[in-house]
């Protein structure tokens, strides 16, 4: 197949290119808004954004032009000197986020490993030495990136085989169930507790806001960190610029990264008092975090999320969207069991195997990211219209109507 393709970079990709990835089935070359275009010149509604990075869509100008400007004055000189973004950015996370602190890495794995380090030093300052409370209760079906750390807090055969032994210290308990967490976090050897306030690999499954605000009452309770991960979720997605505001909770930490450099690979953690004094210098660091040209992107994501009023096109136009999805329901009760999500993060849940149906979408000219076995996952970028969500469905109803299960 390779050889008959019209670009010629697929062969050299499958040659050299470790195969930790399936087989992909598209060269993409161009993107502007809401759509890419392949190396044979077809034209795709992107609603899979690069896994929720695209947060602005491909190549919004506002964002280029940033990014062209910085690179063109000073791109990097590691974090033995200030540069100018960081502060900023850090300074535009603090009216997001409340009082605290961020610290700046490349991805969202590393923003949760470094929440992970956060987590023991705090189970240090509670417990007085080290080795003793170092536990951190995660969800069933999370995922928090595949780094050591990521791994050993993702409770998921498929990310942990071959790769024992993980870390220890992590007790993974269902979601939305208090009680179960209250057996689960213990006062004396937890440290900190990790969920995602809506799972995205997972399957697009919410946190409630009861359960959110119950296990902060545990927490606090148990002087037990309070950690969220909103690497998916976060910054915008879901019409509040993090998902857990819903809930009214006051995290300890918060781990971001994906949709936050807009498709410049940049990753954060905010920390609350009295913690944001754990980390000391020396304590963590990494050669690129909150370089300046990563600073200037995720600069450039934050002003247009404020100056085009994203978060409240978001709210206003998922409305409608998801009362159109689930239409899709009562179309095919035999194939969809339910939609479910918060505005742009949704998922149509599949009583079949979602990737023969996301590969049927995208050869109907609409990307889409299938997860956890169940759904078929949509995260258009926070720029979308109201017609190209009404597009979405329409390409959904199309392939769906007609589809046959294997
Ligand atoms: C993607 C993701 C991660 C890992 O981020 P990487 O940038 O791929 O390392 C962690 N947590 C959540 C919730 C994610 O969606």
């Amino acid at each position: 197949m390779s050889g008959e393709s019209p670009d010629p970079s697929a062969s050299r990709y499958d040659r050299h290119v470790i195969r930790s990835y399936a087989a992909p089935a598209l060269t993409f070359v161009r993107g502007e808004g809401s759509r890419v275009w392949d190396a044979a010149g077809r034209r795709y509604l992107d609603f899979a954004t690069g896994i929720a990075v695209n947060a602005l869509g491909h190549s919004h100008p506002v964002w280029v032009r940033r990014v062209q400007e910085q690179a063109a004055r000073l791109t990097h000189v590691s974090n033995l000197y200030r540069n100018e973004g960081q502060g900023a950015l850090a300074e535009a996370l603090a009216r997001r986020c409340g009082p605290g602190r961020a610290l700046f890495c490349n991805s969202g794995a590393e923003a949760n490993e470094a929440l992970l380090k956060l987590a023991r030093l705090h189970g240090v300052r509670k417990s007085g030495q080290e080795g003793v409370c170092f536990g951190v209760v995660v969800a069933e079906k999370a995922f928090h990136g595949r780094t050591f750390g990521g791994m050993s807090a993702t409770p998921q055969e498929k990310i942990q085989k071959g790769f024992r032994p993980l870390l220890t210290g992590f007790t993974a308990a269902p979601l939305n169930d208090l009680a179960a967490w209250d057996r689960a976090i213990d006062a004396r050897t937890t440290a900190a507790v990790l969920i995602e306030t809506i799972q995205g690999e997972g399957g697009v499954n919410p946190a409630s806001s009861e359960f959110l605000r119950g296990v902060e009452r545990l927490c606090r309770e148990r002087n037990v960190l309070l950690m969220i991960d909103e690497i998916q979720c976060g910054v915008g997605r879901t019409g509040a610029f993090f998902a857990f505001e819903r809930a009214g909770i006051r995290p300890d930490a918060i781990a971001m990264a994906k949709g936050l450099g807009g498709g410049f690979p940049i990753g954060a953690i905010w920390v609350a008092p009295p913690h944001d004094d754990l980390f000391t210098a020396g304590s963590h660091g990494t050669t690129f975090g909150g370089g300046a040209l990563a600073s200037a992107a995720a600069l450039a994501v934050l002003e247009v999320i404020e100056k085009e009023g994203l978060l409240e096109k978001v709210t206003r136009q998922s409305a409608p969207w998801h009362e159109r999805l689930r239409g899709l329901v009562a179309l095919r009760p035999d194939l969809v069991s339910e939609v479910r999500g918060e505005g742009y993060m949704v998922g149509v849940i599949l009583k079949c195997d979602p990737v023969p149906v996301c590969a049927a979408l995208r050869e109907a000219g609409l990307l889409t990211a299938p997860a956890g076995g169940v759904a078929v996952r949509l995260l258009p970028p926070l720029t979308a219209s109201a017609e190209e969500l009404a597009e979405s469905v329409d390409v959904l109803t199309r392939v769906l109507r007609d589809w046959k299960p294997a």
